[in-house]
């Protein structure tokens, strides 16, 4: 499962509603889940192309840009192209309005909009075209928007960008592997995979800054495996649940799990305290 979706779905749970973030991680990390599909199967066609030169794939990218950093979810790094795929796993039938700019469905009569994935990426590739030209790669970035599901029917296309499914996605690498001329070495590709793939401690910092959150935030405590609720209580060497009143040998094997998504390997006693819920304030992990 990507990182991403894992920090998201741990942020939902631990972020309480009170916070003026919590809306906004509880839906991302919900488009995550029902994107995550379509994302696997974007992954298998991409491994399908057949190009002469092996592409770079990367995911869960943060292109740095003007003050907050634009997220990618699937980059193709190849010596002749550098293609944004935007994802999109959504059924029924698909309109881009380009007057308006709105994204909108129709299913079972009823008119849904949604986030427009064609601003989406136009944004990535801006940003990443920005980023690009100050490492010294000022290359141009192509986009496409990739309809993941079978049950998404395109009934108006974007225009700026193409918006293909996903079974076409390996006959689009080719295409764009014939159509243009070698822009970037492996070098080049090998030092610009280094400069986004980032370090997981950047990665986790940013779902912090994003979201405005900081660790005093977070509701802490190990939860019950039972009923899911936060604040396990410790008697007897066992957890024992102040809802249910179940007990658990292992409930803190999680909440260490959901630790190190948040914050990476490492942690001190003190800090395990803390986020079991023992009341104890520490400094930040
Ligand atoms: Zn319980």
């Amino acid at each position: 499962m990507p990182e991403r979706l894992l920090a998201l779905a741990v942020l939902a749970s631990r972020v309480p509603k009170e916070h003026e973030s919590s809306g906004r991680i509880k839906e991302d990390c919900a488009n995550r889940i029902s994107g995550f599909a379509g994302e696997k199967r974007a992954d298998f066609f991409l491994s399908e192309a057949k190009l002469r030169e092996r592409p770079i794939v990367l995911k869960d990218v943060d292109v740095p840009g003007a003050g907050r950093s634009v997220q990618v979810d699937t980059l193709v790094l190849h010596p002749s192209f550098v293609l944004v795929a935007e994802v999109k796993n959504v059924t029924g039938e698909l309109y881009f309005d380009n007057e308006s700019g709105q994204f909108y469905r129709i299913k079972g009569g009823k008119r849904e909009g949604m986030r427009n994935p064609e601003d989406q990426l136009n944004r990535a590739i801006g940003a990443l075209e920005t980023f690009l030209a100050s490492a010294g790669f000022p290359v141009p970035v192509q986009g496409a928007i990739i309809l993941a599901s079978y049950n998404g029917l395109l009934q108006q296309a974007p225009i700026t960008r193409p918006a293909l499914t996903v079974d076409r996605l390996p006959l689009h690498l080719e295409k764009l592997e014939a159509e243009n001329r070698p822009i970037l070495s492996a070098g080049s590709l090998r030092s610009i995979e280094q400069q986004l793939s980032g370090s997981s401690f950047q990665k986790r910092d940013n779902y912090f800054r994003w979201y405005g959150l900081i660790w005093s935030d977070l509701s802490v405590g190990v939860r019950c495996p039972e009923c899911h609720l936060l604040g396990m209580g410790r008697i007897h060497g066992r957890w024992i649940c102040h809802g249910c009143g179940s007990p658990s040998k292992e409930a803190h094997l999680t909440a260490l799990q959901e630790f190190r998504i948040l914050f990476g390997d490492k942690i001190t006693v003190k800090q395990a305290m803390w986020f079991f819920g023992s009341g104890i304030e520490v400094c930040r992990p």
